[in-house]
């Protein structure tokens, strides 16, 4: 988790920043559903553009190594939801560029 105000990252589920005392965000939505490694990359992208991200695996076990495709490994990535549409239009932005790393995509 990123602050808000201070951008220092925090873990995930803390309700506040225990560096500067900010609540997270107090509502999180569901931008969109994708497979390991889009999550990483979405989240460091959208975190590069100032908002907090969290992700959160379906069955909540977190990342299991080697297991990188199926249902297990979906992950949603969770914008604040008074940042969804900045978040929305951040990510149209980043499909909208040509691929790179992202080679499996249709
Ligand atoms: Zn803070």
């Amino acid at each position: 988790m990123l602050c808000t105000n201070c951008r220092q990252h925090y873990a995930d589920g803390l309700m506040r920043c225990p560096s500067c005392g900010q609540p997270a965000p107090a509502s999180w939505d569901i931008l969109t559903t994708v497979y390991p490694p889009q999550d990483d990359i979405i989240k460091s992208w959208l975190e590069s553009c100032g908002i907090p991200v969290i992700l959160r695996s379906r069955e909540g076990i977190g990342r299991v190594q080697g297991l990188s495709i199926g249902p297990l490994a979906e992950v949603r990535v969770m914008v604040p939801r008074d940042r969804l549409s900045e978040a929305r239009e951040l990510l149209a932005a980043r499909d909208a560029q040509p691929p790179d790393e992202d080679q499996s995509r249709e």
